[in-house]
């Protein structure tokens, strides 16, 4: 593991840089299939999206617009509300446009839910959803990704993006952070 003081607060490490990084290029490869021969815009769910967004575009390399969108759902202490509110809207039209929608993971699949219906009310010609991680276990809406990275079991994850208390984003792989940290 190299230099950071965020590595002392982890537990395990679920994803490592390489894994991330190889399989990233497999999913860029993947959408520039699907996509050489449209005009696809990229719209990433922030703040989430930052690290792997950046990555899967330059994985695949394709003749495209980027865009994002911020939203956040409000939770209770047992169970997602569903409700989902959008914090900062996208800024350009999108009215017959392809989407790719990027999100960091997929878990009770509310947020995705929403923008899925959201974008297409926008106008967009269609949605496709690419997600780094999928946590299907704990699905509340009826979601598929129509590309996923990997699956992960029911654990909190940080790093790569994912965040908790909005700190561990710039960790560069994904692990599970230790018991402790949450009791602080
Ligand atoms: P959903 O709406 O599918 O329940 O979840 C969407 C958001 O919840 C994700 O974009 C992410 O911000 C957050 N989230 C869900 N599971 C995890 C996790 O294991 N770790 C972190 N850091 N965030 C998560
Ligand atoms: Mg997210
Ligand atoms: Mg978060």
């Amino acid at each position: 593991m190299a230099k950071s003081n965020m590595n002392q607060d982890i537990l395990k490490v679920l994803l490592s840089e390489e894994q991330l990084h190889q399989r990233i290029q497999e999913m860029g490869d993947e959408l520039f299939e699907k996509f050489r021969d449209k005009d696809p815009m990229f719209v990433g769910v922030l703040n989430g999206c930052f690290v792997f967004m950046a990555d899967l575009v330059r994985a695949a390399q394709l003749k495209s617009e980027v865009e994002f969108i911020s939203v956040s759902s409000y939770k209770n202490a047992t169970k997602s509300s569903g409700v989902v509110e959008i914090t900062r809207d996208l800024q350009r039209d999108i009215t017959g446009r392809d989407i790719i929608v990027v999100e960091d993971i997929l878990d009770s699949g509310n947020t995705l839910y929403f923008l899925r219906n959201y974008l297409l009310a926008k106008g967009a010609r269609s949605i496709t959803v690419v997600t780094l991680l999928d946590k299907p276990s704990r699905r509340e809406k009826p979601i598929v990704a129509d590309l996923s990275g990997f699956e992960v079991p029911d654990e909190f994850v940080v790093g790569f993006g994912l965040d908790y208390c909005q700190q561990y984003r710039n960790m560069p792989y994904i692990g599970v952070l230790k018991p402790e940290v949450y009791s602080k």
